[in-house]
């Protein structure tokens, strides 16, 4: 990424988000002497931040590939003219990605937070009451037996309960690009636990 270093990402990086991440760099280091680097780049960051948080709109990607196009062709020096190299880049390779976010509000990385949501799997949940002690925000709604569930008016997407749920569980789960499903009423999130002694 300009410098000739190397930076290893995985399924767990969003392209978009990068492409944003280097935009935003490169902004500020313009020196703002030519119009295609100064606002072309400022225009770039300002789509893709947008579609980053879900507030993409067709013919976005169309418009920051042309905005890149004439930034290669008439910023003046090496910095404007390589600057949307990440970006054309990331499409180049991962244009399903982009397509994702502007189409379909999802982010396949599960990586942005305006559009993912976190989900505690009924079926896997074990009432273990980790997350609930650790949610900084209270909101996650469960008991000794009882299935966990989070309110997500108060959930801020920190990723605590993720980080928490023991492995033997993996019950907190990402979602992206479709709705959270309903909260299980009461009596089915009650777990009867079995008796050790006989
Ligand atoms: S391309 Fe070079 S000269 Fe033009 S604004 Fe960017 S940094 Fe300045
Ligand atoms: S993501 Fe954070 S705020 Fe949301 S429920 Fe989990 S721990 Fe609480
Ligand atoms: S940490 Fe996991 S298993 Fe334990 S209550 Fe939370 S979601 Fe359920």
């Amino acid at each position: 990424m300009g410098s000739g270093g190397m930076i290893v990402m995985d399924e767990d990086t969003c392209m978009p988000d990068v492409a944003r991440y280097f935009l935003d760099f490169l902004t500020d280091e313009s020196c703002g002497k030519c119009v295609p680097c100064r606002e072309g780049m400022r225009q770039m960051l300002k789509l893709l931040t947008n579609i980053t948080q879900g507030k993409g709109k067709e013919g976005d990607i169309e418009l920051l590939e042309e905005l890149a196009e004439t930034a290669q062709e008439a910023a003046l020096c090496a910095l404007g003219k390589s600057s949307p190299n990440p970006f054309l880049s990331t499409l180049k390779y991962f244009r399903d990605e982009y397509e994702a976010h502007v189409k379909e509000k999802r982010c396949p990385a599960l990586s942005c937070k305006e559009l993912i949501a976190y989900y505690i799997d009924p079926a896997k949940c074990n009432a273990c009451t980790t997350c609930g002690k650790k949610c900084p925000t209270g909101a996650i709604i469960g008991g000794k037996n009882l299935i966990h569930m989070i309110d997500q008016e108060k959930c801020t997407k920190c990723g605590t309960c993720f980080e928490v749920c023991p492995p033997k569980f993996r019950a907190v789960t990402k979602i992206s690009g479709v709705p959270v499903p309903p909260p299980l009423p009461e009596e089915a999130r009650t777990i009867v636990r079995e008796s050790k002694q006989k």
